[in-house]
């Protein structure tokens, strides 16, 4: 015997069950069962009195005997009551079904154990399909306290699995298997943290003695899921750090450096100085560098980047930077060439689009290294591309590149280049230690300065006619406007445009031309197209672009001072706040238009309230987490969750995370390579072969 068992010897369960579980809970070996947690507990050593109950009460538990039976009503209405008594009164209890089983297998006045909700009606207290035991088994199973609830599919339940079978197999389960439970944790670990073995967790995850032995279980199945994350992560890092390393580039070859600083029309604020001189640090380390920038929109990383590919450059090697998209690309293009004027620098542009020509002269440019900068899209990492000396790579808004195609620039080299990660998806802590854990990490907390915070309205659409003339009157002093209509993304197909086509329509009949331009981008459109489209509105000769989410990232507009966002409760916070972040990058006011339909629902209200009332993207993205819950992120790939947590949370952990997170670092300090400990190189082996999409990473 062992957990890798079948679930479907298991008694109670057979081939059918086996199937339904597999499909619908993916639980296919009894491991799998035991890690299946309940997601409440009902309190089973509470009694209620017949006497003391009412319809306001949640689940309820009283003991007593039926003393007769009756059945009501035709074809769907026909019921099953029972009257069930305890010394104090009685009360209904109502099936739909089942008759026949029913009334055979619990016999008036045999002495019952009844749970449910108690419902009213007519000054008549019932509970229908309750759940009922002998008070007999239940004097001897596990189940005394805390009964454990589990969530079950209603598929599950139609073919008789319901939360008592369910309790039943689980029971069975850990009578049967407890014995080949494997501690997972080293004694030293479990001593550190206090934790409770990992037999009696799992006994009291599912069957809690009492409270705190249900909180012990809890915290220790917590900790071992955050922990064993943090240990993949960390030990990779570690890996890295004592394995790999880096390109050597120090100070005193500063050439370009020098002459950037003094060409910049700004002076960097105290926040980008701070993550230019980590890098420094990193640089001159002999190790590979792996840093996280992460700074909200317009915080102004890009020039960070600029200034650190430039060391790269000054000692003697060469730079890439990549972008997700071709706009992206090309705006990055432009600014660094801005920039850098009058610098000896050889910077180039390397796209989908790129000309085969252009393409090839770009190829030959790289390895005979007279490129010194690259700047692309993915196109960067296709196979053809080779570099005489990559020194150092940086990749923009980071959560459109996964961790398997960074490892993809590592082989352009014999040695990994130092890579700085940029992201302007600002992501609550606890998410950024878990998807970035492998990083080190810097921020920019601080806005150049001159900005005025972006004014954020809520408009709906009865208020329409309220909207155009602002925007006329925007127009009127010169400023641009942006318009966003949301698509759906699995299905970018012509169908799904019609709102930005509809949208169209109506902001050129408000705003007709000569007079006025509207240029528009969206998914679909050839790059070219698009191209153009940027370009027109860039250079300020349309008024408004009309756009869907693909501005989203990076566009820098410093005249666009206003972002409508068309039916803004389709958006997810964060995407609303990257929207957002679009404007606000000159010295105008800027504003933010947020326009809905009449009535939204709870959730949609409370992010565009969330928007409103805040400007700082670190407590929006935190508010985005509490609004979504656990293991409910929208927009889950894109931001990246590698791990399905089963029992930890995203939000409302961080405590333990964090300390799992130190002992995980404790643990590879005394150990790198685990070797004094097997328990953990076993766990991490296993683990590895399971569940970790790496390239769900990014
Ligand atoms: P993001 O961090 O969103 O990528 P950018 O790098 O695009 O932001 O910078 C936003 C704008 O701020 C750009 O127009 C840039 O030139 C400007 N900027 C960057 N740093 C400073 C600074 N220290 N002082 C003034 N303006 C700055
Ligand atoms: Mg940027």
């Amino acid at each position: 015997m062992s957990l890798n068992d079948s679930i479907q010897y298991v008694p109670g369960v057979g081939p059918k069950r086996a199937e339904l579980l597999k499909k619908h809970l993916n639980i296919f070996t009894i491991q799998d069962l035991l890690y299946y947690f309940p997601y409440k507990y009902i309190d089973r050593s509470k009694f209620y009195l017949i006497n003391e109950l009412n319809s306001e009460l949640p689940i309820v538990q009283i003991k007593g005997k039926i003393i007769d039976y009756k059945i009501l009503g035709e074809k769907k209405t026909k019921r099953l009551i029972a009257t069930f008594a305890d010394a104090t009164g009685t009360i209904e209890l109502i099936w739909f079904n089942s008759f026949e089983w029913i009334q055979k297998n619990y016999p008036p006045f045999t002495e019952l154990v009844v749970l449910g909700k108690p419902n009213e009606f007519n000054h008549n207290l019932y509970i229908t399909h309750p759940e009922i035991e002998f008070w007999e088994t239940f004097q001897n199973s596990l189940i005394q306290t805390l009964q454990p609830q589990y969530t079950i599919p209603e598929k599950l339940k139609k073919h008789g699995i319901s939360n008592k079978v369910f309790n039943k197999i689980i029971q069975t389960v850990i009578k049967q298997y407890l014995s080949y439970v494997k501690e997972t944790l080293p004694d030293i670990v479990i001593q550190r943290n206090k934790l409770s073995s990992l037999t009696n967790a799992l006994v009291n995850i599912h069957f809690p003695e009492n409270n705190q032995k249900k909180e012990e279980a809890i915290y220790r199945l917590k900790f071992e899921e955050l922990f064993y994350i943090q240990l993949q992560i960390l030990y990779l890092k570690y890996y890295r750090k004592h394995n790999i390393s880096g390109f050597l580039i120090t100070k005193d070859k500063d050439k370009l450096v020098k002459l950037l600083y003094k060409q910049l029309p700004f002076k960097l604020t105290q926040a980008q100085i701070k993550v230019l001189s980590d890098i420094r640090h990193d640089f001159a380390s002999g190790k590979q560098m792996n840093r996280l920038l992460q700074g909200d929109v317009g915080s102004g990383k890009t020039v960070v980047a600029l200034l650190a590919m430039l060391m790269a450059v000054d000692n003697g090697y060469q730079a890439a930077l990549m972008a997700p998209t071709e706009i992206l690309a090309q705006q990055h293009y432009q600014t660094l060439c801005e920039l850098c004027k009058n610098l000896p620098l050889n910077i180039e542009l390397l796209t989908g689009s790129t000309k085969t020509s252009q393409r090839k002269h770009i190829h030959k440019g790289l390895v005979n290294g007279t490129i010194n900068i690259l700047i692309g899209t993915h196109a960067l990492i296709e196979d053809k591309v080779c570099f005489a000396n990559l020194g150092f790579v940086v990749i923009d808004e980071q959560h459109r590149f996964g961790v398997a195609q960074r490892a993809k620039l590592w082989q352009k080299n014999t040695n990994e280049p130092h890579v700085l990660v940029m992201t302007a998806t600002p992501i609550p802590r606890t998410l950024a230690m878990t998807i970035y854990g492998d990083l080190d990490v810097s921020v920019i907390d601080e806005l150049p300065p001159g900005r005025k915070p972006i004014k954020t309205i809520h408009l709906d659409d009865s208020k329409r006619l309220k909207l155009f003339q602002f925007l006329h009157s925007q127009i009127q002093k010169g400023r641009q406007i942006y318009v966003v209509f949301p698509i759906i993304k699995e299905s970018e197909t012509l169908v799904s445009l019609k709102d930005l086509e509809d949208g169209y329509e109506s902001y050129s009949r408000e705003f007709p031309p000569p007079k006025y331009v509207i240029a528009v981008v969206h998914g679909q459109m050839k790059p070219q197209e698009k191209d153009f489209s940027m370009q027109l509105f860039a250079s300020g000769k349309a008024h408004i672009l009309i756009a869907t989410t693909v501005i989203e990232v990076g566009v820098n507009v410093p005249n666009a001072s206003v972002m409508v966002i068309e039916s803004a409760e389709r958006f997810g916070l964060s995407q609303l706040h990257q929207l957002r972040g679009r404007v606000g990058r000159g010295s105008e006011q800027s504003y933010c238009i947020l326009m809905t339909k009449n009535q939204l629902s709870k959730e949609a209200n409370m992010r565009i309230q969330t928007l409103c009332e805040s400007n700082d993207g670190f407590y929006i993205a935190e508010k985005d987490l509490e609004l979504r819950g656990p293991g409910d992120l929208e927009g889950t790939q894109q931001s990246g969750m590698p791990f399905d947590l089963k029992i930890a949370r995203y939000s409302g952990d961080e405590h333990i995370l964090i300390r799992a997170k130190n002992e995980a670092e404790f643990i590879l300090q005394q150990s790198p390579d685990l070797n004094q400990y097997p328990i953990l190189q076993h766990t991490l082996k296993k683990l590895k072969n399971e569940k970790i999409d790496w390239s769900k990473i990014s």
